[in-house]
């Protein structure tokens, strides 16, 4: 075989995986464009990739369906190796899958397209908030893809990802992340319209404009922007003239190639009472997940904090805090700040002791944040000698009734999930079924002295299996 031969092969894997829909033109773009063939010898192929953390995407993503393809054609296997290479041509032209800014976000604003103006003295904008910019995101293990693909969005809006949909939990960094594209693209092009809201303020919007005959200030509003930036779209659930008003805007902004970007907090697919077509607008485009932090991450997302504070935390303070709060990054904040707080007030460094005897609490509550309604039925149901799906079905029963109502109860005092989302897990109940199912077992506690003992055993077993 000569070198052109492994050309060939390489031009026809990547050909054949888009013809089958294995590759999306969007993955494609992503990963793909930027890759070069740099050439083929014996069993090995080599590629050019334009940094490390671009080659450990397409590795993870694509190496075991490359490698086995590239066996199909050849008939024999063969080992794909990349290769750095920083100049990479197509790279430099398209600044957008130049993956080399995400190792070193600093020399982003530098990139933006010439010919918007450079607006680095631009008023802030007044819907964002200043420190969520790409400088203050710390990439991780947890939300590397993501940040890449924002700030892609932050050089190019309206190009490949489009709408773009970051999901996940609370406080793992959404709206830091939508906000930070909006303060990129808001300082770098003058001529762009930048709007944030969150789904909640556009709901009382819409809902205004229908009350105050408003509506085509509305509806002008939100289809004369360049980014519109929409917080926490499962706020829509249940919502149907805001979505399909949102429906319509959706197209007019996507067919104008305007950039639309969303955070929810689960995957669109399981968005509940929401019509098909919004939901398959968003699943158009990229849809990405943050994940909850490893501790280096947390670890380093405590040190970035503290750059812009003047308080001195020794390491082991924010080692010890980083390997307790493990839920989410809006705790992993509070916990310093407490801190920092702390040792202002006494003046004086903190030591571990101290930080251990302070944050004691925060540490036993984050444990029980990790509680979900799943692991709470199974315990209940297991000391009931019932089945999860018993609590979860319509039975009335004695035997299933009161089982229920101890793991409604349980749930409501120990995790933070509302009577609406408790409700949702049991079934669909409505919420005040919940909330009359814990009032029944606070009566009965009054009345029945085991009932105490039994509930606070089954709270311990439930902690138990965190
Ligand atoms: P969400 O919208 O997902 O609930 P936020 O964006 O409000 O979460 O993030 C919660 C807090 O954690 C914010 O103060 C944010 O600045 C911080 N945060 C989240 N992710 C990161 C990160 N990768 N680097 C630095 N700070 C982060
Ligand atoms: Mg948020």
């Amino acid at each position: 075989m000569s070198g052109s031969d492994y050309n060939l092969f390489w031009t026809e894997i990547v050909r054949q995986l888009m013809e089958e829909g294995n590759l999306s033109k969007q993955e494609h773009d992503m990963w793909f464009r930027n890759m070069e063939f740099i050439k083929g010898d014996g069993d090995f192929l080599t590629l050019g990739v334009p940094s490390n953390f671009y080659r450990d995407q397409v590795k993870q993503r694509y190496l075991n369906l490359l490698e086995s393809r590239l066996h199909d054609l050849t008939g024999s296997s063969m080992t794909i190796n990349f290769e750095i290479r920083k100049n990479n041509r197509q790279a430099q032209e398209k600044p957008i899958t130049n993956q080399a800014q995400v190792e070193s976000p600093e020399s982003r604003l530098s990139s933006s397209p010439e010919e918007h103006t450079q607006a680095a003295d631009r008023k802030p904008h007044r819907q964002l908030r200043q420190d969520y910019d790409f400088d203050g995101f710390v990439i991780g293990n947890n939300n590397s893809f993501a940040a890449s693909a924002a700030q892609a969005i932050g050089s190019n809006p309206g190009g490949a990802y489009n709408p773009f949909l970051i999901y996940g939990g609370v406080g793992l960094g959404k709206t830091h992340l939508m906000q930070s594209i909006g303060n990129s693209i808001h300082y770098s092009m003058m001529d762009k319209k930048v709007v944030y809201i969150t789904a909640e303020t556009f709901i009382n919007e819409f809902i205004h404009s229908i009350k105050s005959e408003t509506q085509s200030q509305f509806k002008n509003k939100y289809r004369k922007v360049d980014v519109l930036l929409i917080d926490d779209i499962h706020d829509l659930q249940n919502k149907k003239e805001t979505q399909e008003e949102l429906f319509h805007t959706f197209n007019a902004l996507y067919d104008a190639k305007k950039q639309l970007v969303f955070t929810c907090d689960r995957p669109p697919s399981e968005l509940r009472n929401f019509t098909d077509r919004l939901k398959s607008r968003f699943e158009r485009g990229l849809n990405v997940d943050l994940q909850p932090p490893n501790f280096e991450t947390r670890y380093a997302i405590l040190r970035k904090k503290l750059e812009t504070i003047s308080t001195s935390i020794p390491d082991e303070v924010l080692e010890l805090i980083a390997r307790n709060v493990t839920t989410n990054i809006r705790d992993l904040e509070s916990s310093l700040t407490k801190m920092v707080a702390y040792a202002d007030l006494v003046g004086k460094k903190i030591t571990v002791e101290v930080a251990q005897q302070q944050l004691k609490g925060t540490f036993t509550s984050t444990l029980t944040a990790n509680i979900t309604i799943d692991r709470v039925q199974r315990v209940v149901s297991e000391y009931f000698n019932v089945t999860p799906a018993d609590l979860k079905g319509k039975k009335r029963t004695k035997q299933v009734t009161f089982p229920r109502q101890v793991a409604m109860f349980i749930i409501r005092e120990i995790t933070d999930y509302s009577t609406t989302e408790i409700g949702l897990e049991f079934g669909g109940r409505d919420h005040t079924t919940v909330m009359h199912s814990c009032q029944r077992i606070e009566d009965r506690m009054k009345g029945d002295p085991t009932l105490e003992p039994t509930v606070g055993e089954l709270i311990r077993s439930v902690k138990e299996r965190s």
